[in-house]
């Protein structure tokens, strides 16, 4: 059996880190940081990313982390311009001691609009795919991000995963419940131990894959527009107008379809 692959791609704003220009005042200690010494800035990274980051590596310093071998490649996919991505890689293999970059790839907003120009939407998977044939395929890539509009178009929408962004600014934004990466690494051990049984040619998170690996509880129902969509996301993401969580249950109308929408959602057994 071949050696299948992972690939997990990163948005870096409110995803894993958060870029301030000076350090935030108060009880922010127990984050990791990196800071600047040039200008003063700070990047904040999210709770769980150096944990992640061990998942990686299972023989990193903490030894064997995980009991399945994981084969996950990362990359990085930021709206922000090249220099910024790259200075944020640099930041991650100074901040945790990397002697090499843990991302095969750093995309920025250069790759964005040179895929808008041609037709292509945000972010759009099908790039990573083409750079790098039969290795990272619909099958086996995803991008994690908190902007739903990068993941919930036709191109992404069965190779993402939307989260809550990582915001200190937002009042609501609560630091201990932050639980994106305790989740995104529930879902990789998913994943991988499921991979074999996946078939080549559906995207990962295809309605079947998703029943095969049991992953419903992050299939959720959005209203995308005038489209009820069924993407992958954290329990909470950041919602308006075009982009509105939906109850499950759809009424055909005359002037097409009508949605009830609720923002509190149990999940019942059928
Ligand atoms: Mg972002």
């Amino acid at each position: 059996m071949t050696n299948r692959q992972l690939c997990v791609v990163f948005d870096i704003d409110e995803t894993i880190a958060q870029y301030h220009k000076k350090p935030m005042k108060g009880e922010l200690m127990r984050l990791d940081s990196y800071r600047n010494a040039d200008d003063g800035s700070v990047l904040y990274f999210r709770p769980g990313f150096r944990q992640f980051l061990e998942l990686k590596d299972p023989m990193g310093p903490k030894g064997p982390a995980v009991p399945i071998e994981l084969n996950i490649a990362l990359g990085i996919w930021t709206y922000g311009n090249a220099p910024y991505a790259k200075y944020v890689e640099r930041a991650i293999c100074d901040k945790f001691n990397l002697d090499k970059s843990p991302f095969r790839f750093v995309y920025s907003v250069d790759e964005i609009r040179e895929d808008l120009r041609r037709g292509y939407q945000e972010k759009d998977v099908r790039r990573i795919m083409e750079s790098f044939p039969g290795e990272f395929t619909e099958a086996n890539t995803f991008l994690v991000d908190n902007r739903p509009a990068n993941v919930h178009h036709r191109a992404n929408c069965q190779n993402g995963f939307i989260v809550e962004s990582f915001d200190l600014n937002n009042p609501k934004y609560n630091l201990n419940n932050d639980r994106m990466f305790s989740d995104l690494k529930s879902l990789c051990k998913c994943i991988v131990k499921n991979q074999h049984r996946l078939p080549i040619n559906n995207p990962l998170f295809s309605k079947n894959n998703i029943k095969l690996m049991c992953l419903r509880k992050y299939h959720r129902k959005y209203k995308v527009g005038n489209e009820i969509k069924e993407i992958m996301s954290s329990e909470t993401v950041d919602e308006d107008e075009n982009f509105i969580r939906v109850q499950g249950v759809k009424q055909r109308t005359k002037k097409g379809i009508k949605v009830k929408v609720q923002r509190k959602i149990t999940h019942k057994k059928k």
